[in-house]
């Protein structure tokens, strides 16, 4: 299944060369972004990740190790998510001006900065149908507003910079139609005191039954117990240590 040598230190990436990131049945421009990174074979954790949150819509709960690929294990059923969802709607009005349809759920502006930027390469060749803001980046609340005013599809963001914007009136975004919610490094997200912010943004969010979300973390414990009755639909679990690779 996997052609890394036992023992491999933990920030080696696992890649699963059994499988193919065209298994996969992605959009041809997510494959060709793939393409541009280099990436022969998906990692163990998106291997495992992408078909259960494309082909059977699973809510998912990861644990594996840091340097293991989770970004690409959620990022590309976001993206992929969000352009089926876009061509069901490409025929109707039913789709808000700003409506958001994904978030990403960080716990530092660093960190924000790294997965918008992953983003942006995954984005490139549909770049005239998804966009995406690091509402996170160090700007002025009118360049955020000006920037939020032409409707990014998919949010970054530590959860305080999200309940800022929801709760006043920096610009008006809704929730209403959100498709895909990614909380990122879960357990630092909660050692960095953002539990009351998930609370509050929780309010925010459209039933869970329309809602697909990954929790990402190093750990699992207790906190995250309560995330998951909060925030997914009987979620898929998946634990990568190092020592079952
Ligand atoms: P994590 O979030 O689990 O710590 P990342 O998503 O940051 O891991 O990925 C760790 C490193 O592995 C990055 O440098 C990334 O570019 C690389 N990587 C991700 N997916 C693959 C892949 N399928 N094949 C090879 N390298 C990959
Ligand atoms: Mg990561």
């Amino acid at each position: 299944m996997s052609n890394n040598p036992k023992g491999s230190s933990a920030s080696e990436v696992y890649i699963d060369d059994s499988a193919t990131f065209e298994s996969f049945q992605l959009d041809s421009r997510l494959l060709q972004a793939v393409k541009g990174f280099g990436f022969q074979h998906p990692t163990l954790i998106q291997s495992n990740a992408i078909p259960l949150a494309l082909q059977q819509k699973r809510d998912i709960i990861a644990k594996a190790a840091t340097g293991s690929g989770k970004t690409l294990a959620y990022l590309i059923p976001v993206i992929q998510t969000i352009l089926d969802y876009k061509k069901t709607k490409a025929t109707s009005m039913d789709l808000e001006e700003n409506d958001t349809l994904g978030i990403i759920l960080v716990p530092t502006r660093e960190l924000a900065q790294q997965v918008s930027n992953v983003l942006e390469k995954m984005i490139l060749y549909c770049s005239n149908e998804i966009r995406q803001l690091n509402v996170s980046a160090d700007m002025s609340n009118s360049v955020l507003t000006s920037l939020l005013a032409s409707k990014p599809e998919i949010l970054v963001a530590t959860p305080g910079k999200l309940i800022n914007i929801l709760e006043t009136n920096i610009s008006s975004i809704s929730l209403d139609e959100l498709k895909f919610l990614v909380i990122d490094e879960v357990d630092l997200v909660l050692t960095f005191g953002y539990q009351d912010d998930l609370n509050k943004i929780s309010e925010y969010l459209p039933l869970k039954k329309n809602l697909q979300t990954f929790l990402m973390s190093a750990t699992l414990n207790d906190d995250i117990q309560e995330l998951k009755k909060k925030f997914c639909r009987s979620p898929a679990i998946l634990k990568f240590n190092d020592d079952e690779i």
